[in-house]
């Protein structure tokens, strides 16, 4: 079975949150049958919201088919079960909290349920796929899919080659986000990947020259934006990202790849002063309750 690539109808997206209300959609976009499993009841109404929201300003926009939108809509399910969600699944993706602990015992149960076919990915932004994989108990069958935020709008998919992963897995994924409408980059696993390792160091980079007195915020997030043509500064993105989840990230890379991620004080102090970004009203800028930037903030 597992030198065989595997026919995907039906995918069973696992955590209806940022990530996963993303995934959902251009997997019902690409015609799959989506089954959507969230313990959270409040996190599936949301996705549910989120997916019909966005696939009609697709339609506004001209993007998307009137049609197509309404295909996928009624291709879309949610469920509070595990197992009524996988229970038909060719593929799961998991996009539930980045926590290796949690991440391991859902693909444990997931194991029970799902058919033995089925493939299995992991949307992580840095933990290990092959860590995953050995608890999934098909290692060959298992890959990292790692999707981008907002998703149906960001093109690229690291799929992510664990230890074990068959050649059959990678060309079966790489099919299903090619008709998800995404481009895919192949990446041997490594902590952070490709994207999530240079952001990590960019981002780090920004605090320290911002600490050195090198430029200002605004002027670090101008130079990156018009001379490096980066659509986003450093600082705008970590406002959006969120310092504590950056924090961590780094925290991570310095544990698994050395002192060139050891994370700025600057940084540190920011989470720990409450200042996490958006979320929080403060993180290297200030916004008000709209999330609007106000100036000079
Ligand atoms: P989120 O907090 O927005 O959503 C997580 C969802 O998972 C929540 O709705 C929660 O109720 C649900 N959940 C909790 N326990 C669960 C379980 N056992 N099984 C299934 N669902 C469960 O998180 P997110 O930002 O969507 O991130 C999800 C994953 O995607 C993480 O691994 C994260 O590192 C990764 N990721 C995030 C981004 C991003 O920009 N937010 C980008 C790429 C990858």
């Amino acid at each position: 079975m597992s030198d065989r690539m595997t026919e995907v109808r039906t995918i069973a997206v696992l955590g209806a949150g940022t990530m996963g209300r993303g995934i959902g959609h251009v997997a019902a976009l690409g015609g799959y049958a989506t089954r959507f499993f969230d313990p959270d009841e409040g996190a599936r109404t949301r996705a549910d919201e989120t997916v019909r929201r966005n696939l009609d300003k697709g339609v506004e926009l001209g993007k998307v088919e009137r049609g197509d939108a309404e295909g996928a809509l009624e291709r879309l399910s949610f469920h509070g079960e595990l197992g009524e969600a996988v229970s038909d699944a060719d593929l799961v993706i998991e996009a539930a909290p980045e926590d290796m602990a949690l991440k391991v015992e859902t693909f444990r149960r997931c194991a029970e349920f799902a058919p033995a076919g089925a493939l299995f990915a992991s949307n992580t932004s840095a933990l290990s796929i092959t860590e995953m994989a050995a608890a999934s108990g098909r290692p060959e069958r298992f890959a990292g899919m790692h999707f981008f935020n907002p998703v149906h709008v960001m093109k690229l998919v690291e799929l992510v080659r664990g230890l074990e992963t068959s050649e059959a897995t990678l060309a079966t994924l790489r099919a299903v986000a090619e008709r998800m409408g995404k481009e895919v980059v192949l990446v041997s696993e490594a902590p952070g990947f490709v994207t999530t390792r240079i952001n990590a160091l960019i981002g780090n980079e920004a605090f320290r020259m911002l600490q050195e007195g090198v430029a200002s915020a605004e002027d670090i997030d101008r130079a990156l934006k018009l001379g490096l043509n980066h659509p986003m500064g450093p600082f705008e993105l970590v406002d959006l990202v969120g310092l504590d989840v950056r924090l961590s990230i780094l925290e991570f890379l310095h544990r698994t790849l050395g002192e060139a991620y050891r994370p700025n004080n600057l940084l540190v102090q920011h989470v720990r002063a409450g200042r996490l970004g958006r979320k929080a009203g403060r993180g290297v800028y200030a916004y008000d309750e709209r999330g609007k930037r106000l100036a000079g903030g």
